[in-house]
């Protein structure tokens, strides 16, 4: 038996539980995927889907171990930089339709979003609905009225406009990682759980593969998808991806006797994020994270005070939380950049060393099309579905990070 996200118990599919007991180390590969969370499984997926060659991907713990396993999981449309916008809506579909895509029925549950903004930024909120509209997202905008409508349980007297997605919700990142991975093996990929890469192979600019503690593995391309792990293993390449590790909490609720699943919701004012978990449960999380933090060794539950005070704040919009019983508090770590944006694209002086890291607190929803889009630029140069470009590693180093038309303080 494995478990969600949430910790509730899912019963294995024959093939997830083969994928316990992982396969040999080969000596040789056409790809090297590093990381089996959300993001190395998806890219292993879109690979194997094209039959790109012999794939390889290494965990240095086991699937969905790192952020994806504790990720809250949330699914929307909403964000200030268009390309953002079209990840979320190529992998919203990918999320609706998973059974025809990757062959089992998925976790992804529509609950509809809402996005509260602070009262000031109305209008940043009304030019990111056009935006988002404009390419193809179904979202609206509604006043105060039509959002007590939509969630009576909600003390909304101070929101002037809110945006709302009826086709959003939330998944989970430990079905997603696995289901991808699961699938990638079906169509020939070798999966090596508790094999950590320590270092990459380079020679004369080109990368050659990775050394672990099991032994070298040699391939032409390497793909590095270890979220919060991925600073130290760049050490000795000359290019330092700037990412941080941050501490975000989690709290789990029994619903209060009158409480109903309603939409889930990001909202700017009370700093906290929350939406139903399954039917009887309630997911509460904070804005503000702690930094530094070693992603090997953190606290792995809230304290008691850190969780009261998160739900103190989500029960200013729904007041309703302050009766609600803790259940347990849920810690996981964050891979953050200097614009919240990550990393995607060749490393720059390492031939066919590419990066997919840096995700901080969005990269769940994103992770079907970041499989896509990584798959499309190693092997056809270029990403067509969505262009990433603007997420090339360098563009600090260059002093270009990205910045939105339309940002929220606290995008
Ligand atoms: C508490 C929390 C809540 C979140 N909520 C949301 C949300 O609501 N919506 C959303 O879209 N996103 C959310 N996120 C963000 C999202 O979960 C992450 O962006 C996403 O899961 C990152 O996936 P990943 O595959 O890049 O990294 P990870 O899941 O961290 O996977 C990295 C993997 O690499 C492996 N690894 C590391 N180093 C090595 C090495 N040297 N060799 C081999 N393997 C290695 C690790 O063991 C790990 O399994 C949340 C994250 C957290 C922590």
């Amino acid at each position: 038996m494995s478990t969600g996200s949430d910790g509730r118990p899912r019963p294995s599919t024959p093939s997830e539980a083969s994928q316990r007991s992982s396969d040999r180390l080969p000596k040789t590969a056409d790809f090297i995927v590093l990381g089996a969370g959300v993001m190395g499984a998806s890219i292993a997926f879109h690979l194997a889907r094209r039959n790109a060659g012999r794939i390889a991907v290494l965990d240095k713990d086991h699937a969905g171990s790192g952020g994806s396993g504790r990720s809250s999981a949330l699914v929307r449309m909403h964000y200030s930089f268009p390309p953002e916008v079209q990840l979320a809506l190529v992998s919203l579909k990918i999320f609706q339709h998973w059974r025809d895509i990757v062959g089992v029925p998925g976790e992804f549950r529509k609950t509809g979003f809402v996005r509260i903004v602070h009262p000031g930024e109305s209008e940043a909120l009304k030019q990111n609905v056009a935006m988002q509209t404009n390419l193809g997202a179904n979202v609206h905008l509604i006043d105060r009225h039509q959002l007590k409508q939509l969630e009576p349980d909600w003390q909304v007297d101070e929101v002037d406009l809110a945006a709302y997605e009826p086709d959003s919700g939330y998944g989970d990142g430990n079905v997603v990682a696995n289901d991808f991975l699961t699938r990638a093996r079906d169509l020939g990929a070798t999966y090596l759980s508790k094999t950590c890469a320590t270092s990459f192979l380079i020679e004369a600019g080109r990368i050659r593969g990775v050394q672990t503690d099991h032994g070298e593995l040699h391939a032409p391309v390497v793909i590095v998808a270890t979220g919060p792990w991925t600073r130290p293993l760049f050490l000795s390449t000359g290019f330092d991806p700037p990412i941080e590790s941050e501490l975000h909490q989690v709290a789990i609720l029994k619903n209060a006797p009158t409480m109903k699943p309603g939409a889930a919701c990001i909202d700017s004012v009370t700093a906290t994020y929350f939406r139903s978990d399954a039917s009887d449960k309630f997911l509460v999380g904070d804005f503000y994270g702690k930094r530094p933090i070693d992603p090997d060794n953190f606290p792995q539950r809230p304290s008691e005070t850190d969780l009261e005070e998160i739900i103190e704040r989500a029960a200013r919009r729904l007041p309703k939380l302050e009766s609600a019983q803790v259940m347990r508090g849920v810690t996981g770590v964050y891979d953050v950049t200097p614009d919240l944006r990550p990393l995607l694209g060749q490393v720059p002086g390492v031939e066919a060393l590419y990066l997919c890291a840096g995700f901080s607190g969005m990269g769940f929803k994103i992770s079907p099309a970041i499989g896509l889009v990584m798959s499309e630029l190693i092997l056809d140069g270029k990403a067509t579905t969505v262009d990433i470009t603007p997420f090339h590693p360098e563009r600090f180093q260059q002093g270009h990070p990205i910045k939105a038309d339309y940002e929220y303080k606290d995008d």
